[in-house]
């Protein structure tokens, strides 16, 4: 995945990405922030298509469904209108200052009979619930959990976000309006999350080089025939993001036609540089 032109742009094993254009947005912004939203909807699709509509007067840059789809709304350099009265530092509206990513998840569940709902009645499998305390209540109720996949694809993209736009810091719907708003909540793991990507964002990472010819990198932390991007070279530089049992996430930092691809290398192909 990379961004051209204010525009993610899907490559090779990517997931599936849509571009779109909302009516809902205004005008050119310098994004400093990137702000996680939940669309407390019932479905990728419904969601999408309720943020087109001019109805709505509502959107956002990107949704990204449970299995890790990913749909684009608008550029990154444009207001799009997710954050609503807020306010952050001595910011004010935080549309004019942020990337907003709404993640495809029912919020707040409701206990129906022996099932829980959501706001629209659909019932959520057990399997997909957690219970916890949101950081601005007291008691303990039951969420929409995010599975990984969706996880895995937001932690990628954000870091595309991070770098390319030097974003400040990643917050959360519920900090910036924490009187209007419960967003992305207590199931979404905020704090390890923008360690993670603030963490390893910077240019201080780690950095380790490929030690034999013809590494694989890979888009994902498995061996598989389907997901090498590409072969590098013995001695080629990168900058190590997180790891995954024995595999390395890592941004490729020597020249090379895959230099500033996020990708996967095993870690016994690497030293420290
Ligand atoms: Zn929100």
């Amino acid at each position: 995945m990379k961004i051209t032109n204010h525009k993610l742009v899907a490559e090779a094993s990517d997931p599936v990405l849509q571009q779109l254009s909302t009516p809902n947005q205004g005008g050119t912004i310098t994004p400093q922030y990137l702000i996680i939203h939940y669309t407390a909807g019932n479905s990728f699709d419904s969601s999408v298509n309720w943020l087109m509509n001019p109805l709505a007067k509502a959107s956002a840059h990107l949704v990204i469904g449970r299995d890790g789809k990913i749909a684009q709304l608008g550029p990154f350099n444009k207001s799009l209108w997710h954050a609503g009265q807020s306010r952050w530092a001595d910011l004010v509206g935080l549309n004019n200052y942020s990337i907003g990513i709404e993640l495809d998840n029912s919020g707040r569940l409701t206990k129906s009979g022996d099932k829980y709902i959501n706001v629209s009645g659909k019932v959520i499998p057990a399997s997909d619930i957690v219970f916890a305390k949101h950081k601005h209540e007291d008691t303990e109720q039951a969420w929409h959990n995010y599975p990984q996949k969706q996880m895995e694809v937001l932690q990628q993209i954000s870091l595309l976000l991070m770098r390319n736009y030097n974003l400040k810091d990643v917050l959360g719907h519920e900090d910036i309006a924490p009187f209007r708003k419960a967003d992305p909540g207590p199931a979404f793991p905020m704090t390890s999350f923008a360690a993670q990507i603030i963490g390893r964002s910077d240019d201080s990472g780690e950095i380790f080089k490929t030690t034999t010819e013809d590494v694989n990198f890979r888009s994902s932390p498995a061996m598989d025939a389907t997901n090498v991007l590409g072969k590098l070279k013995k001695g080629t530089k990168v900058e190590y993001i997180s790891a995954n049992g024995g595999w390395f996430n890592v941004y490729i930092v020597s020249a090379s036609t895959l230099r500033e691809k996020l990708g996967w290398i095993h870690s016994t192909m690497l030293a420290r540089a």
